[in-house]
């Protein structure tokens, strides 16, 4: 216990200026920086020249207080900003890995998952079914009812799937209008099928929207992963799935089938050789003979496309066609052949024409009929030898789109052949307010004609309906003299076919027009009738 003098001395002790200025630097220690505070401490002991002990042992207290005052302080305010760091971190991390939209799994998370469960070993690596969705007429949605309605549907379509996928199961949205399914573990192809049934069926359902309903569908493309492909490779063949699907009508779901991929990658190829086959002329035009059926004089030539590949052999017209209408490459390929066939021709008799396939997808371009002058000019060929060959679906989808091109081809002086006729659906009559020279009688019903009743009709038929029409007819398809017989007791006009001769090169068509034609041909057949 202190005596009272004792109490007296630290009383004045405590209230003397340097205990003051202690005091009020505890208090104040945790607000300066350590750094300020030195410099205080620092100047006021230069200030007090003389100190006691007792004054240095209270200054030590002191300082030691404030300096743990201090510490706890500046540990509670670091662990507030770690705190908040780690929100933002965890907020941050949320975004990075999921669609902010539907609130599912986004691409990023989707492939680190699959990379998870693939690298995880067992048995889930041996069996993971994943399907690729893709919303069937969703653009519509948003171009006719706003990107609201987008929206909506996208996050009902989220829904609807996570419901459908069930326990274990995952659903991401990759972007647009592109989801992907990873099914639970334990489910077979089977299993996997039922799901994919129920999610086209519910995704089919109305979606309410502002009052409204909107309608969209999915196709689902299902691929089985047994963790040997690389994750690129699952997911562009599941995307191969989905194509198929969307190639057979929408709507619907398929597995990945590597004999239709197989195919789909050699198209690929065989459009990538096509382009430079075409650049460097290596698609040359062949001639196919057109004769008068009466007195089987030749009158022209049908100019057919061939391509002799250096490794696939004769690659036919029916194969890379289609290939050349789907890459782009009709266009080019069609004033290649063109460009050659009129180079060709400047050599034959002037009374010989040829006859130019071109496709529908080729006619659909605005600039056809300039392109095709083009060449007539550059070549100099007479626009009088001159047919173009097109089919009904050429003209049928858009008749008045059609007609100003025709008239167009026929002001130049351009002849128009309707081909392949009968195998469409459009009757005659409805084509016959089109100004065309000639039809063209599909060899499906010329070929056997002399012994096949049905195609007997079908071709009096078409015959007398072009009669009616003032329009040529030309048979294709010839095949046997007893063909060409009947045809020649008929009205029908022209005709070529394998009976006079296959497709030939340029170069042997100044052969057969000396000596092969005039030989066999022109003087053969003695029921020889003059066409008027
Ligand atoms: P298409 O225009 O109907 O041509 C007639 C096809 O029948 C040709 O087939 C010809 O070789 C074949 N052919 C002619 N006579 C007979 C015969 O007596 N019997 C049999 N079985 N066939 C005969 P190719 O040359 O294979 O052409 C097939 C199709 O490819 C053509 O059918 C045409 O649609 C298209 N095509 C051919 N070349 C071109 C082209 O340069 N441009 C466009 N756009 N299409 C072409
Ligand atoms: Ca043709
Ligand atoms: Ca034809």
């Amino acid at each position: 216990m202190l005596s009272p003098k004792q109490k007296a001395i630290w009383r004045k002790r405590l209230l003397s200026p340097t205990a003051l200025f202690f005091l009020s630097a505890l208090v104040t220690w945790p607000i300066l920086s350590e750094l300020e505070a030195f410099e205080v401490f620092y100047e006021f002991s230069r200030s007090q020249k003389s100190w006691e002990v007792d004054e240095i042992a209270l200054l030590i207290f002191n300082l030691t207080i404030a300096l743990g005052a201090s510490v706890w302080y500046k540990s509670r305010a670091l662990k507030r900003v770690l705190q908040r760091r780690e929100l933002e971190r965890e907020r941050a991390e949320k975004n990075a890995r999921h669609d902010p939209l539907t609130g599912l799994m986004n691409r990023r998370a989707f492939y680190e998952m699959i990379e998870n469960l693939s690298n995880s070993g067992g048995t889930s690596k041996a069996s993971l079914f994943v399907g690729l969705v893709d919303l069937d007429r969703f653009k519509p949605v948003n171009d006719v009812h706003g990107h609201s309605a987008g929206d909506v549907t996208l996050c009902t379509v989220a829904e609807r799937l996570r419901k459908e996928m069930g326990q274990g199961g995952h659903v991401a949205r990759l972007g647009g209008d592109e989801f992907v399914l990873v099914f639970a573990p334990t489910m077979n192809a089977a299993d996997v099928e039922r799901v994919a049934r129920r999610m086209l069926s519910t995704i089919a359902q109305p979606i309410p929207f502002n009052e409204q309903s909107v309608f969209v569908g999915a196709s689902i493309g299902l691929v089985h992963w047994d963790g040997s492909l690389g994750l690129s490779e699952m997911m562009r063949r599941a995307d191969h799935a989905l194509y198929q699907v969307k190639l057979s009508g929408r709507g619907s779901f398929a597995w990945y089938d590597s004999d239709a991929d197989k195919q789909t990658l050699e198209r690929a190829e065989i459009a990538a050789e096509l382009k430079s086959a075409i650049r460097s002329d290596k698609i040359t035009p062949y001639y196919q003979p057109i004769v008068k059926i009466g007195t089987t004089e030749l009158v022209g030539f049908e100019v057919l496309a061939r391509w002799t590949h250096p490794t696939r052999g004769n690659v036919p017209p029916f194969t890379f066609i289609p290939i050349a209408e789907d890459s782009g490459l009709i266009g080019q390929l069609g004033l290649s052949i063109l460009r050659q066939a009129c180079a060709d021709a400047a050599d034959w008799p002037e009374g010989l024409s040829i006859s130019f396939n071109v496709s529908p997808i080729q006619f659909r371009d605005p600039a056809l009929v300039e392109s095709i002058r083009n060449v007539l000019q550059e070549t100099g060929f007479k626009p009088q030898r001159l047919t173009i060959e097109i089919t009904e679906s050429s003209v049928i989808d858009d008749v008045l789109v059609a007609r100003p091109k025709i008239e167009a081809f026929k002001e130049l002086g351009i002849q128009i052949a309707l081909d392949d006729f009968g195998t469409g659906y459009s009757s005659l009559s409805s084509l016959r307010s089109l100004p065309f020279d000639r039809i063209k009688i599909d060899r499906s019903f010329v070929t056997d004609i002399s012994s096949n009743q049905q195609n007997q009709q079908i071709v009096s038929g078409i015959l007398s309906l072009a009669n009616g029409l003032a329009l040529d007819v030309t048979a294709e398809g010839i095949e046997t003299s007893d063909d060409l017989a009947y045809l020649q007791a008929s009205t029908c006009s022209l005709g070529q076919g394998y009976y006079f001769e296959k497709p030939i090169p340029a170069d042997q068509i100044l052969w057969l027009l000396e000596t092969e034609w005039a030989e066999h041909f022109v003087h053969a057949s003695p029921a020889v009738k003059a066409v008027g």
